[in-house]
């Protein structure tokens, strides 16, 4: 496996020069006093130091000797803690948190790309912290002052991690059915008893306590999704002076043997009679819940860029070092018994797929991100387009950047020929470790069907009409006679976008079906449209500095002729 390498270049050209980010913060007073250019370039820096050499080495050991279970205890893979030790003193635990709470408050801009680093050195390893990070939010915006003091400080500093605790044997996809019960206590607490599965992180051995939050049912609740509470649930109780007290009910009943991921403890989880607080309103709990499954969500569209990344990296350097054949205009490597396999065409076309992709991927969750900030920390306008673009989008991000990541991983296979099937060049891992992606958070049949039916059916097309405006803005006001090859093909593809919807939404009256028998492709219309808008963007910077003697430019416009000619 080639060794992992951060593309800070393309991360910062994003950051300041496509969506200036420096200005945006400036602009939003939550984030004005401690959010800058030179903050994000050093945090960022950082991430890569940490990503590269402490996270990336344990990829290989954690698939192989993965996480073990004896007497309800989980022990993680060797590395595994005193990595997570360092990711936690420095700081990068609490990199989103709060500052109120000892978080560092910096925008989803700059932490969804040190989600993407943590990503590519290793997606087990980042669900640890990922999770953590999730929780913290929903915790900021529901939970009690006395909670948030309590549990949230300690999260963000990394001495106790979360999960979240949904999905039963009966009821996964379809949350109004789950059965775990919460009984109300005289002391204002609740006790909850029932089973969960699949829980990520349910039990480990890197932090002292692990924060579990649990969605449940008083038994007077209404039916369905309208009855679920969200509870606060810890493994060890905690004393009112912040110490560790006694051991909860909640214990790991077994672990299960995964496909991937596996240095990832996924947890069966038994919950008798276990102590829990309310978090939110009762029966509000899903809403609760969709603030962490929002802010995961996005987290789990960046695990398929994080792991396409690491596919085109690892498929580039075997290119280049691959002798196979000769190129049909006549030898290039005379020297040699044969050429590098990159002077094949359709070599080189499965690489420039995954790198089209991948870098049209990271453009457009920054641009998705910087939607998130502005709902987080805008107001008026820029908060009301903020929040729409969101949550229009942030299923699109989900779904399509983990279908791309499972395409780039086995693009890269294909591109290592039978090396890319066998162990040894650890190709056949990042297939593996991608694939789950797909599936949890919400598989993406329900991600599409969120976006076809809650997002645009539900706002009659009203969520749906902020982004096309937002980006016909562009092209209306992009009128450079070079930047035509991009703005042309950008322009028919939005109408083509628009037409769609409305024929969509015009048929819903005849046949409701029409949205699930849809809902897939019309999400990858939505992706590849999207793409298009932030490949021209980058374009337009492209090639105003094309003539600045760096082949980032030159390599940007390439690529991103190559997008809309191709792709
Ligand atoms: C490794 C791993 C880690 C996980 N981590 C966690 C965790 O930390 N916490 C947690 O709570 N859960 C976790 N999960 C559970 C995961 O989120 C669920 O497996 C996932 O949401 C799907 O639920 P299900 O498996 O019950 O599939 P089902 O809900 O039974 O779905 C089966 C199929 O039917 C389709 N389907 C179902 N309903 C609809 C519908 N209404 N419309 C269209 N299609 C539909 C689905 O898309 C899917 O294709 C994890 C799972 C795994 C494997």
């Amino acid at each position: 496996m080639a060794e992992y390498q951060a593309p800070l270049k393309d991360m910062n050209f994003l950051l300041f020069d496509v969506f200036q980010a420096d200005k945006l913060w400036q602009n939003l007073p939550k984030l004005a006093d401690h959010v800058d250019k030179e903050t994000s370039e050093a945090i960022l820096q950082e991430c890569a130091k940490i990503a590269e050499q402490e996270i990336a080495p344990l990829l290989r050991v954690g698939d192989e000797t993965g996480v073990s279970f004896k007497d309800g205890a989980v022990t993680t893979v060797p590395g595994y803690k005193e990595a997570f030790n360092t990711y936690a003193e420095g700081g990068w635990t609490g990199l989103g948190g709060d500052p109120e709470y000892g978080g560092m408050g910096m925008p989803k801009m700059i932490t969804a790309l040190h989600e993407e680093m943590l990503c590519s050195a290793d997606i087990s390893f980042s669900l640890y912290p990922g999770l953590t990070a999730g929780a913290g939010l929903s915790l900021a915006k529901h939970a009690s002052e006395e909670l948030k003091e309590k549990y949230l400080t300690r999260m963000y500093a990394g001495d106790w991690a979360a999960t979240m605790c949904l999905t039963e044997s009966h009821a996964g996809s379809d949350l109004g059915i789950i059965r775990t019960k919460a009984i109300p206590q005289d002391n204002g607490s609740y006790k909850i008893t029932g089973n969960k599965i699949f829980i990520t992180g349910g039990e480990h051995d890197l932090t002292e306590n692990i924060i579990h939050l649990v969605l449940a049912k008083l038994p007077d609740a209404p039916a369905g999704p309208r009855g679920i509470s969200l509870f606060l649930v810890p493994k060890f109780l905690v004393n009112e002076d912040g110490s560790l007290g006694e051991r909860n009910g909640a214990t790991c009943g077994s672990i299960e043997h995964k496909m991937g991921i596996h240095a990832s403890a996924t947890c069966v989880m038994n919950f008798d009679d276990a102590e829990g607080y309310l978090v939110g309103e009762l029966n509000k709990g899903l809403a609760c819940m969709f603030t962490m499954m929002n802010f995961e969500r996005i987290g789990v569209g960046i695990q398929g860029t994080g792991a396409a990344v690491r596919s085109y990296q690892n498929a580039l350097e075997y290119a280049k070092d691959r002798l196979q054949g000769r190129s049909l205009a006549g030898a290039k490597q005379a020297d040699k018994e044969a050429d590098s396999i990159m002077v094949h065409g359709d070599v080189r076309r499965m690489l420039l797929n995954m790198k089209a992709m991948n870098e049209g991927a990271r453009a457009l969750t920054s641009y998705i991100s910087m939607q998130l900030d502005k709902a987080t920390y805008g107001e008026g306008e820029v908060q009301a387009q903020g929040d729409a673009l969101t949550a229009l989008l942030t299923p699109v991000a989900k779904a399509f950047f983990t279908d791309l990541g499972l395409e780039a991983t086995v693009a890269g296979q294909q591109v290592l020929g039978g090396h890319g099937f066998v162990r040894e060049w650890g190709q056949e891992q990042l297939v593996r470790d991608v694939r789950i992606a797909q599936i949890y958070e919400g598989t993406n049949g329900i991600q599409a069907m969120d976006l076809i039916a809650r997002k645009v059916a539900g706002s009659k097309g009203q969520l749906m009409d902020v982004f096309i405006a937002d980006m016909q803005a562009y092209i209306d006001q992009t009128s450079a006679p070079q930047m035509q090859e991009f703005i042309s093909p950008l322009s028919e593809a939005v109408k083509d976008l628009k037409t769609l919807t409305d024929e969509i939404l015009a048929q819903t009256g005849d046949d409701i079906n029409i949205l699930g028998a849809s809902a897939n492709d019309y999400l990858h219309v939505v992706g590849y449209t999207g793409m298009a808008f932030v490949w021209a963007k980058m374009a337009e910077v492209a090639l105003s500095k094309q003539d600045s003697g760096d082949d980032f430019y030159q390599s940007k416009l390439k690529t991103a002729r190559y997008y809309f000619a191709r792709l």
